[in-house]
């Protein structure tokens, strides 16, 4: 069954090959929370404030409308770009500023239907990582962490002897299809953990 990755309004639509995926794990770490309130979309974390991602090979994944809508903002001048829909902040994926490194980290809320993404990818839940920043009591899962860890550098060292090209994000020379938004220090500090 074809997956598909949406923003919540539509206009953003792409196809997800549902084949085998690095990892779907749940990231605790402060950037992704941080993300998630800029975003000022709720329902993008779970209670302990962690973000369900499926990391994957980017040539998985293509956009099939709305190219035009995809933005990009980044929390830190050398942070990870995240790439989201302008029209109603739907995160869309997040990858390295090199768009060679074939990695992108998909919300697994944004993709659909939720069935076929488990089917595909697994359960929510299995690795967790960064939970020592969770909000609450969270089991570390080192094993799974190690052996994903290991399978997306395999996954990114294979697709560079294989020459594979840019990722969605990016143009044929591996530059971002849109220059990031960095956010300045006073707004990044604004949407920290606080207390
Ligand atoms: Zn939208
Ligand atoms: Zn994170």
């Amino acid at each position: 069954m074809a997956l598909s990755l949406r923003c919540e309004c539509g206009q953003v639509e792409g196809a997800v090959e549902p084949g085998p995926a690095y990892t779907r794990a749940t990231c605790y770490c402060r950037d992704c929370r941080a993300y998630a309130r800029w975003l000022e979309r709720p329902g993008l974390m779970d209670a302990r404030g962690g973000t369900d991602i499926v990391a994957i090979n980017p040539r998985a994944v293509r956009f099939t409308a709305g190219v035009d809508r995809v933005a990009c903002m980044s929390l830190s001048p050398g942070g990870l770009l995240r790439w989201y829909a302008s029209c109603c902040r739907t995160p869309l994926g997040n990858t390295p500023r090199d768009g060679r490194i074939a990695y992108v980290g998909l919300p697994a809320a944004s993709l659909a239907p939720p069935a076929a993404v488990d089917a595909a990818f697994g359960p929510a839940g299995r690795t967790l990582i960064n939970t020592g920043s969770a909000q609450g009591e969270v089991k570390a899962t080192p094993v799974a962490f190690l052996v994903d860890g290991l399978r997306i550098v395999a996954g990114i060292l294979g697709a560079r002897l294989r020459r594979q090209r840019p990722s969605l994000f990016f143009d044929a020379e591996g530059q971002p299809i849109r220059a990031p938004a960095v956010l300045a220090q006073a707004e990044r500090a604004s949407l920290y953990d606080r207390g």
